[in-house]
């Protein structure tokens, strides 16, 4: 039997879009060990972005290869495909170790009848109510929540079991760490559900390393949390105490632990994040993916000159392609059109305008979360310049990566795994 490979307690998943900011963001990782606290990197990726950008997921895997092997990191890293399916998870097979298996679409699919039949016989034990750490709340569990459950769920997770063979059997069981997500659908997935979700894994046999559910709330792209920050912490802690549950009961790994997929920027909820670990002893995948391309552009914008006409190009360009840049992100962006400032006006803007307009902090006066949306979902206008945009981001390489890291450590890797305040 072969060893399964594990993620550490805790994990950062960052994206890099153009494969230039690895280094950057592992010396944030860097950081957290010196501040005392081991946080694995990991590089994600999806399909969706290697497309936009005209990207091969080996860009990915040298890029992190690369800046562990030049900055001495001895700790564990991945390369993360990041919500891939069966028709789309071949071309990640020979670079990655982490497979986020996206089955949001098989939600609702209906199941064999015997199928959910044979769950709700096989689980009759969970009727009843169900004792969980660290609450004094329970889960009550009758045989129509088992059978409504499983037939909301049962074809989703059987297809998580064939796209992990299909992965298990190109590079060898416990090779690679298997995540199973759900996040990118309409309904947040409650503690219940996810308790029995984790059974139907484990009668599936997949040896999952991590799960993305949906939580309650917006998880708008690259802006803050927008739901019940006090409701979000209860269903964390439920969602930890359904975890612990059927690791204990239903043999799946010690070492799984929620993976939220953050859409970047829930700095609200990391407060609550980290007091749940702490409190309930856990560990948590905290997936951040893309804003370190804005800090591109705020490394860009902050070093004037042609990277700050650059950035003032790459905005109007944003602006006259808004529709179709949006359309693809249309259910997680709430732009403002009102609060979009003209070509003309950003032309005049300072760097110090561009960068207070774009960088992540809230209380700026000058900050624009509509702007800022806009941008995050521009990349495709960077990507189209090629070579004219990735020379500027050699060219201004330190102060980009002085964004890169300081963004990466002192807003996400101290509130979530040190418990400072940003
Ligand atoms: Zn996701």
């Amino acid at each position: 039997m072969s060893t399964q490979k594990k993620l550490g307690r805790y994990s950062i998943g960052t994206g890099d879009r153009f494969a230039h900011q690895a280094k950057a963001q592992l010396q944030a990782c860097i950081q957290a060990l010196h501040a005392g606290v081991e946080v694995t990197p990991v590089w994600n990726k999806s399909n969706r972005e290697h497309r936009i950008i005209g990207s091969e997921p080996s860009s990915v895997r040298q890029a992190a290869d690369a800046a562990v092997q030049e900055m001495g990191w001895t700790g564990s890293y991945f390369c993360d495909a990041d919500h891939i399916t069966l028709p789309t998870v071949d071309r990640f097979l020979s670079s990655c170790d982490f497979y986020t298996i996206d089955v949001a679409d098989a939600i609702g699919k209906p199941a064999a009848a015997d199928a959910v039949n044979g769950f709700v016989d096989r689980h009759a034990n969970l009727i009843g109510d169900i004792g969980l750490i660290g609450s004094t709340e329970t889960f009550s569990i009758t045989e129509a929540t088992l059978r409504t459950t499983a037939k909301k769920y049962l074809a989703a997770v059987q297809q998580a079991g064939s796209v992990y063979r299909h992965i298990a059997a190109a590079k060898g069981e416990g090779s690679f760490l298997p995540e199973i997500s759900m996040d990118e659908t309409d309904v947040a997935q409650t503690p219940v559900e996810l308790l029995l979700i984790l059974v139907a894994i484990a009668d599936e046999g997949i040896p999952i390393q991590t799960i993305a559910p949906k939580f309650s709330g917006r998880f708008n792209k690259g802006v803050d949390y927008v739901g019940d920050v006090v409701q979000f912490e209860r269903e964390f802690g439920l969602d930890i105490a359904a975890i612990a549950y059927a690791v204990e009961h239903f043999g799946l790994p010690q070492s799984l632990k929620l993976s939220v997929h953050s859409g970047s920027d829930k700095f609200s909820i990391y407060a609550p994040i980290y007091r749940t670990m702490q409190r309930l002893d856990a560990g948590v995948h905290l997936k951040t993916a893309g804003t370190t391309w804005l800090e591109e552009l705020i490394g860009l914008a902050e070093a004037g000159g042609d990277g700050l006409a650059l950035a003032r190009e790459i905005y109007a360009e944003a602006l006259v392609h808004k529709d179709e840049l949006c359309a693809p992100y249309a259910t997680v962006i709430d732009i403002d059109p009102a609060q979009l400032p003209s070509v003309a006006t950003v032309a005049a803007w300072t760097s110090a305008q561009f960068t207070e307009a774009l960088r992540h902090v809230q209380s700026a006066p000058g900050y624009n979360s509509s702007f800022r949306q806009l941008l995050h979902v521009g990349f495709k206008i960077a990507a189209k310049m090629g070579d004219r945009y990735l020379r500027l981001l050699e060219d201004n390489e330190t102060i980009i990566a002085r964004n890169v890291t300081e963004n990466l450590f002192d807003r996400h890797i101290a509130p979530v795994f040190l418990g400072r305040a940003s």
